[in-house]
């Protein structure tokens, strides 16, 4: 399996995601798309909307600020709960997540400790900074919340979403109100999110700035349990079925003492990295926490009136909540090949063509003999179906190549005989082979060969 440093370092040199402002020597857990990162990126994220919003009738999206009325993380727990434990070296001052640095050295499962405990476990094993091997301080809570202000003067202070669900609960009225949406139903939304980690690491699996593609399922409390198991099965095959290897999928539970306050049960979808089984996906069942506390501290009436039972009550909430950038970072770990091809490296990125930036590229074998004209007239005919990739210049072979590492799934080859019988070659990215195809019946050939 690809290192996640060998994976950064590709991902720069083939425009898939640059350090944001590196130019200053960067940001730690902040990232930038590059042109071919963009395009994937987005077929995920439209493959998550498509799978989950336009795929059932019963849930609809949203897309909520980014800034909202402070009251809101106190009222959603964040101001007093939303804290990781950090510890500084008191000698080069580095920090470190405090957690994390117990359970590496130690080799123990940390969940459900809190300061003073995590402070007796590196006092009594004499934990050193993993850095320059000097004294620990004390560990100390810290809330990854961004603070900013809103308006001018010394304004209001507010903070940035550490995650999108809360916009979901607080539309929840406006969504009944307006749309024709009865319990059981969903509202998803994607967006930014905002968490200042201690120790963002691990490229795009520990972010500062990210996005989460998250549904909130509301529902009846006696229904809770049917749904939790439906969302998870899911949730589940939709990895699977965009091509992710079941063998570095699993589900794990969480214990009772890892589960949130107000959590009832909590499941995670795990991939295996080459850092370890990593959460990508949460499944959760938060009862009636997140509207009751809303209404508690807004001081608004929540509740969902039942036509059929004349009875009002506030919701149970399934929770589904994924990271958009972990996630894409979850294809780009499982598609990543490499392989021998007559002596040679061949990198390959074997993903899924619903996810791949180009469907198709296309290519004159030589930059003369009127193949160039041709070769266009092909890329304008199939860059309305498919988003394509056009080059004339440099060997063949090396064209092909470097549609292989980005993941292109055919590369479309004009030749002298194109000239003739006006077919092309279409060359296979996993398999490298080549079949002739007439050109009148490419689209429905990549068609099928994409899609099928
Ligand atoms: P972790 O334990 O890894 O910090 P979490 O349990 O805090 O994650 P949630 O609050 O449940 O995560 O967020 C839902 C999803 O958002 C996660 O499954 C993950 O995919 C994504 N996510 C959370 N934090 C980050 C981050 N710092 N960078 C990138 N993605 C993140």
């Amino acid at each position: 399996m690809v290192s996640i440093e060998e994976l950064t370092s590709f991902c720069k040199r083939r425009g898939i995601i640059f350090p944001s402002s590196e130019i200053y020597g960067g940001l730690a857990g902040f990232f930038d798309y590059g042109p071919i990162g963009i395009e994937m990126i987005n077929n995920i994220r439209n493959e998550w909307w498509k799978a989950i919003v336009h795929s059932n009738l019963d849930i609809v999206g949203i897309n909520g600020a980014i800034i909202t009325h402070p009251k809101v993380w106190e009222a959603s727990g964040h101001v007093d709960e939303f804290i990781d434990f950090l510890v500084e070296c008191k000698k080069c001052k580095e920090k470190f997540r405090a957690d994390h640095l117990i359970e590496e050295k130690l080799k123990i499962k940390t969940e459900g400790l809190k300061e003073k405990e995590l402070n007796e476990l590196i006092k009594k094993n004499k934990l050193k900074c993993p850095k320059c091997k000097g004294e620990l301080g004390d560990v100390h809570e810290f809330n990854l919340m961004f603070k900013t202000k809103v308006g001018p003067g010394d304004g209001e202070t507010t903070y940035l979403r550490p995650e999108t669900a809360q916009l979901i609960y607080l539309n929840f009225k406006n969504v009944v109100d307006t749309s024709r949406q009865k319990i059981p139903f969903g509202i998803a939304q994607i967006g930014k999110a905002f968490r200042n980690e201690i120790s963002p690491r691990n490229f795009l699996f520990r972010m500062r700035e990210f996005e989460q593609m998250e549904m909130q399922y509301f529902v009846k409390k006696e229904d809770a349990s049917k749904f939790f198991e439906k969302w998870q099965k899911a949730r589940f095959e939709w990895y699977l079925s965009l091509g992710i290897n079941k063998k570095n999928l699993r589900v794990r539970e969480h214990v009772k003492k890892e589960l949130a306050h107000y959590a009832k049960k909590a499941v995670d979808i795990e991939y295996k990295f080459d850092f370890g089984w990593k959460e990508i996906e949460g499944i959760h069942n938060r009862g009636d926490w997140d509207l009751s506390q809303h209404e508690k501290f807004s001081k608004k009436d929540l509740k969902y009136f039942d036509e059929e039972t004349k009875k009002k009550f506030i919701p149970w909430i399934i929770e589904t909540s994924a990271g958009l950038d972990r996630v894409f970072l979850t294809f780009l770990v499982d598609a990543y090949h490499e392989e021998k091809v007559k002596g040679e490296k061949r990198i390959v990125l074997k993903i899924h063509p619903k996810i791949a930036a180009y469907k198709a590229a296309i290519f004159p074998l030589v930059n003369k003999d009127g193949l160039p004209e041709k070769a266009r007239e092909v890329y304008n005919l199939v860059k309305g179906c498919f988003l394509c990739f056009y080059d004339e210049k440099g060997s063949i072979g090396r064209r092909y190549r470097r549609m292989d590492e980005i993941g292109t799934p055919f590369c479309i080859t004009i030749d002298h005989q194109t000239l003739e019988d006006n077919t092309v070659t279409v060359r296979n990215r996993d398999t490298m082979e080549q079949k002739r195809v007439k050109i009148d019946e490419l689209l429905n050939e990549l068609y099928k060969s994409l899609y099928s």
